[in-house]
């Protein structure tokens, strides 16, 4: 049977960059394996040791997890889609009591919901008129509050959104500041804002948007220490965050609390969105009960992303955050959301909640916070660090001009090398290091370097398990520190 296999983004490169590969096979299993087997780099992202799947990988068919059929037994028949999902990093009792208040006044010893001003009634006309917000339900926004995670690209259009649609309180957690590549797709934030605090542009832009909004800014990074504390206060938390322990902290502190989760997630030009909600459906640990292996999954800002993918996936967030306020019967609980805005697509997949979960499930193991760095596999490892030779921009202009016998492997991508390159440098990305080896000159001193300083210093550890007997030195906060120290033509990005 002719099925069609979908890789996602971040696993193309280890399947010669395809989107869509076309498979004979009778069992989703069977599919696998034959793609597994064509492309053996794919292999060992998909499934682990025991040959089983990696808890961060979903395989659907057609819009069903096949963990809820019969695995990888689950039948394929002509013209089924079969779905890879990874987690890519970059949803109470409260609503109900919102739900509860009046438009009359105090009932049954709830509060009333709030009273619009004249001046809110003109603002707000466009949603008056309309039964499915009507003077309750605008009423409902007013008396609503929102925790907003984050004020980047996923943080802009929903902080900006929630505001003009009257969402009575608005908290936002940043520590970060606005950098001038932020401004490609984080819209909350202007050319003039660029050093300041996030939150700080964020708060002018939403008092412009809307002043009967109460802001509250909160400067600081979510920690296991501070979560439940600012999450008690707020009846929905929307995640914008880009990292994969914030997203599992966010999520098993909203399960603790039990506040609705309003997920979202972009990479390149593909994005992810749901809410979870554990009183209503499954959690982020339901679907993603691991997060991928550190450097598996890039960030944003080294995959990249499409600068309007945020906007289009924070919107969906800033809508479902609205609908939860209102009571709206169809909310995105036990929903997937994807969104593929390269080929305009949208495709949903159903979830179901892990009665083994362990934060939402029967007998949950997680009953507090943890620690999410070390959960995430994100630990400092002093013993590893010392052993990799370093060098600096300045020092490796020093040698190169003394005619030292150097050679120069850039592991960037080629798009990358097209913005800018240090003059004979070769080019290896990442992902062809180690079957390009033969490429590199033991016999040389080898420098390598990428944009920051992570990737090849990833590229020198894979070499050097992979026995490379060269010298290998890193360049220590890659091409951009070149552009700081040695040459400043070389465009920063
Ligand atoms: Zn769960």
């Amino acid at each position: 049977m002719p099925v069609t296999v979908t890789i996602p983004t971040p696993l193309r490169q280890f399947a010669d960059g395809q989107s869509e590969i076309q498979i004979d096979a009778r069992t989703a299993g069977e599919a696998l394996d034959k793609l597994t087997s064509t492309h053996t780099e794919l292999r060992r992202h998909l499934f682990n040791d025991q040959n089983a799947l990696r808890n961060f990988v979903n395989v659907y068919v057609n819009d069903e997890d096949i963990r809820h059929a019969n695995g990888p037994d689950t039948p394929v028949n002509e013209g089924d889609t079969i779905l890879i999902v990874p987690s890519i990093a970059g949803g109470a009792a409260v609503l109900d009591e919102i739900a509860g208040k009046d438009a009359g006044g105090p009932q049954a010893g709830m509060p009333a919901l709030p009273m619009l001003s004249n001046e809110e009634v003109a603002r707000y006309s466009r949603h008056l008129i309309m039964p499915e917000v009507g003077m309750t339900g605008q009423r409902k926004l007013k008396a609503a509050s929102v925790l907003m995670i984050g004020t980047g690209g996923l943080g802009a259009p929903l902080g900006m959104y929630l505001a003009a649609a009257g969402v009575g309180r608005l908290g936002l957690v940043d520590f970060d500041v606005v950098d001038a590549s932020n401004l490609q797709r984080q819209i909350i934030h202007g050319t003039k804002d660029v050093g300041r605090p996030k939150i700080a542009s964020a708060r002018d832009r939403i008092e412009d948007i809307n002043p009967h909004v109460e802001i509250e800014t909160h400067d600081t990074k979510l920690t296991s220490a501070n979560a439940l504390n600012l999450f008690v206060n707020y009846d929905v938390i929307v995640d914008g965050t880009d990292n994969f322990p914030t997203r599992y902290l966010v999520n098993d502190a909203c399960v603790l609390t039990g506040k609705p989760n309003v997920y979202g997630s972009i990479f390149r030009f593909e994005g992810q969105a749901s809410v979870f909600w554990a009183e209503r459906g499954p959690c982020y640990r339901c679907l993603y009960p691991e997060p991928p292996p550190p450097g598996l999954v890039p960030s944003c800002a080294e995959g990249g992303v499409l600068g309007v993918l945020p906007g289009i996936i924070g919107t969906i967030q800033a809508t479902e955050t609205i609908k939860i306020i209102l009571g709206a019967p169809d909310i995105m609980v036990n929903r997937l959301l994807l969104f593929d805005a390269w080929r305009m697509r949208f495709r949903e997949l159903k979830l179901r909640k892990n009665p083994d979960c362990p934060v939402c499930g029967v007998n949950p193991t997680i009953k507090e916070l943890i620690d999410y760095e070390e959960f995430c596999g994100i630990t400092q490892q002093p013993e590893t660090k010392p052993t990799m030779e370093e060098i600096t921009a300045t020092e490796l202009k020093q040698r190169l001009d003394q005619g030292d016998d150097i050679q120069i492997i850039d592991v960037r991508e080629p798009h990358e090398y097209e913005i800018g390159a240090i003059p004979n440098s070769k080019l290896i990305p990442l992902g062809q290091v180690l079957n390009r080896m033969n490429e590199i000159d033991p016999g040389r001193e080898t420098v390598m370097h990428c944009k920051m300083g992570g990737r090849s210093a990833k590229a020198i550890e894979a070499l050097q398990r992979a026995g490379f007997p060269g010298h290998l030195i890193n360049l220590k906060g890659g091409i951009t520190a070149w552009s700081n120290e040695v040459d400043p033509s070389v465009p920063k990005y």
